[in-house]
């Protein structure tokens, strides 16, 4: 063999790692709503836990998640609870990000866009304070359920609303039933059953790899290539516990942590949404609707566990 050609072979092989290497990065931003924190109890003690744990973890993998607040739980009786608000500054001086998620977490689809436009202002007014005192600006909002409006002109108010104030929307690609994980979750940590909190924290990380690879093959379906995907998880007990096995798992998929600025800039972002129907559901999914794709590309991936429904006293996902 001469050194031409072994020069030729290690070329070859350092080319095929490095493209290997590239088609195989993934990026997710991750998203946490419903914040300060979402519990059962209003046990301040445990809210204040919660945001560390949580916190904390998501410092150790140098996740720069968002959380998408809900005012309306910074008052008790009409009253501003401090030290709730001390948990948004948390995140604030953890270097993340807040965005708006409105004050009372209601559905588009349900109230009259104009009486939602008020939730969202409603919404604003502590985190729009918080934010004076660093350098970041109030850019993000989320709808609640995901719920984007019945009909084109509930829509369009709305969206008009928002481009005069500045926001962008936050769409959600890797959308899953969490929340009912967490509920059961919580609901075993109440009951201090330890045994039900570990069967139920064992689900959790399988079912959400099946969400993962679900997304991932839509994308693929729709845009012929892995878009930067947007994952949403709650401020919950569950989250707080496992952020870690959750994290560890998407970096083991390929996955880099990126801000949700960065995730919007794919430009399959910029395609058009003129899904209408009552779901809240996976902005992926809304677009293969649109695109007249099959309904049954929304139904390959798996439903929590019947045991795990049961526990949280959830019927229908
Ligand atoms: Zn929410």
């Amino acid at each position: 063999m001469n050194k031409n050609f072994l020069y030729i072979v290690f070329c070859f092989c350092f080319a095929t790692i490095t493209v290997f290497t590239q088609t195989t990065t993934r990026e997710v931003a991750v998203t946490i709503d419903d914040l300060p924190v979402v519990s059962m109890t209003k046990d301040i003690k445990f809210y204040q836990q919660i945001t560390k744990d949580l916190l904390g973890k998501l410092k150790k993998y140098n996740v720069p998640a968002i959380g998408f607040v809900n005012e309306g739980k910074l008052y008790e009786d009409d009253k501003l609870v401090d030290e709730r608000v001390d948990l948004l500054r948390q995140w604030l001086n953890a270097g993340l990000e807040l965005g708006n998620h409105t004050y009372s977490h209601q559905s588009l689809n349900r109230i009259p866009a104009k009486d939602f436009i008020e939730d969202v202002l409603k919404g604003e007014k502590i985190i729009r304070k918080l934010f004076y005192d660093t350098s970041k600006a109030l850019i993000y909002f989320r709808h609640p359920f995901l719920h984007t409006g019945r009909n084109e002109e509930t829509r369009d108010s709305l969206n008009e609303f928002l481009e005069e104030h500045n926001y962008k929307i936050a769409p959600v690609t890797i959308d899953n039933s969490e929340w009912i994980f967490a509920r059961a979750y919580e609901k075993a940590f109440i009951d201090d059953d330890s045994l039900m909190m570990k069967k139920i924290a064992d689900e959790y990380i399988p079912y959400m790899v099946s969400k993962f690879e679900h997304f991932e093959f839509v994308s693929r379906e729709l845009f012929g290539y892995e878009i930067k995907q947007v994952l949403l998880i709650h401020a919950n007990k569950i989250n707080a516990d496992h952020f870690d096995k959750l994290a560890e798992m998407m970096i083991k998929r390929g996955y880099k942590f990126i801000p949700l600025k960065e995730a919007l800039e794919d430009k399959a972002y910029n395609s058009a949404d003129s899904f209408f129907g009552a779901g809240g559901i996976s902005w992926l999914h809304r677009l293969a609707l649109t695109a007249g794709k099959s309904k049954d590309i929304c139904k390959t991936d798996l439903p929590a566990p019947d045991f795990v429904k049961k526990y949280a006293g959830v019927e229908n996902e």
